[in-house]
């Protein structure tokens, strides 16, 4: 069944899948992705509504495999949240599409990105119809684990468990869908720790492979309080660059589109209040998706740190395995000669103390600040 083919390392949760698929008795209206960032939940949610709407149950090659696939689909909706929390407003409006029979599939599904990220109130709004399911509507609700959904979401649906996909798989999948040349996916793999769409960024973007040396390298630097406070302010700039190389345009495109829409002049100083008022809900919305990609962008980085003291205490245990920075080996080399075990245990806790307080709403520069300093290196 090829409708699979970009779901990798995920035999059991596939071989789960498709005997939905083919027997009704094994089917359900509420279905729960779980599995770490990059491992493909919204993949697998899509390439299970391909294989309910196709005729061959995901030959993913027809007309509905393809469209289901791709986002088009006119009876699967995704909900990908840009914001940091799903609303109870727009989970009403799911709540009232779900309802609606399928217009031309044989199901009416929808699948929401970030259940995690659903307030209470909009998760009680949810829960409404998942109690109460419409024939024929199928939820699939994706999150990192199940402990990120509240427990009545999870108690009333089927999980389906993801796992990490090796090194290899990753690669293979870069050089197969992508073009990439396998030791460029190797090493993206590798460095992206199996995130298959970070692994596909560094695959493509030299500029986001600069970025990640730049903070690797950050690891040996660090002798000071200077150094320290110099390293936050780098890390700090690093994430915001990365957020904002990727938002600019998109951004000044939806601008220019509502500007369209409402009829407004685009070169004008001032708009009339109408469009003002649009103008400025849009520029709301853009700016809470740039505050969340921006915090993902400095956790991001920090995963990529926090990857050269793991790959220390790698060497310091004589270990035969592959480093996550093979590429910076002489980096992760300084850093081992210098600290031992337990000081390397040290760091690799301020990162990770570093990462709740800034989900935790902690201003990033301060956490940043406050980690680099347990980094310094004795002199
Ligand atoms: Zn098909």
């Amino acid at each position: 069944m090829t409708v699979w083919r970009d779901v990798i390392g995920q035999d059991p949760a596939i071989a789960t899948l498709s005997r939905a698929v083919a027997d009704p008795a094994a089917m359900t209206h509420a279905w729960l992705f779980t599995g770490p960032p990059g491992s493909g939940r919204s993949v697998a949610a899509r390439a299970f509504a391909a294989a309910l709407q196709c005729p061959t149950g995901g030959c993913g090659e027809c007309r509905e495999c393809r469209t289901a696939a791709d986002g088009t689909h006119a009876d699967v909706d995704l909900i990908a949240t840009e914001g940091l929390s799903i609303k109870v407003e727009q989970a009403r409006d799911l709540v009232a599409l779900a309802a609606h029979r399928p217009s031309v599939g044989r199901f009416r599904v929808v699948i929401v990105e970030d259940a995690d990220r659903l307030t209470e109130r909009a998760a009680d709004a949810l829960l409404k119809a998942l109690e109460e399911p419409t024939p024929r509507t199928v939820w699939m609700l994706c999150a990192p684990s199940v402990e990120d959904v509240i427990i009545t979401i999870r108690s009333r649906s089927r999980h389906v468990r993801l796992r990490t996909p090796s090194v290899e798989a990753v690669a293979d999948l870069l050089v197969r869908r992508d073009g990439v040349d396998p030791p460029m996916a190797m090493y993206a793999a590798r460095a992206a720790q199996c995130h298959v769409g970070l692994a596909r960024r560094l695959a493509r973007d030299e500029n986001a492979r600069i970025r990640r040396h730049d903070v690797i390298t950050l690891a040996s630097k660090i002798r000071t309080v200077g150094d320290a406070i110099d390293a936050a302010s780098d890390l700090s700039t690093i994430a915001t660059e990365e957020s904002q190389a990727s938002s600019a345009e998109r951004d000044a495109a939806e601008r220019a589109k509502l500007l369209e829409v409402l009829g407004g002049d685009p070169s004008a100083r001032t708009q009339p209040p109408h469009i003002r008022s649009q103008l400025s809900s849009l520029e709301k919305d853009q700016k809470a998706r740039a505050t969340r990609f921006s915090r993902d962008m400095v956790d991001r980085a920090l995963v990529d740190l926090l990857s050269v003291y793991r790959d220390a205490l790698v060497l310091h245990t004589g270990a035969q395995t592959a480093l996550v920075n093979e590429d910076a080996r002489q980096t992760v080399q300084q850093v081992a000669q210098v600290l031992p075990p337990v000081r390397v245990l040290v760091a690799m806790d301020a990162i990770g103390t570093a990462r709740e307080r800034i989900a935790a709403n902690v201003q990033p520069l301060l956490a940043l600040e406050a980690m680099a300093l347990e980094l310094r290196l004795p002199r």
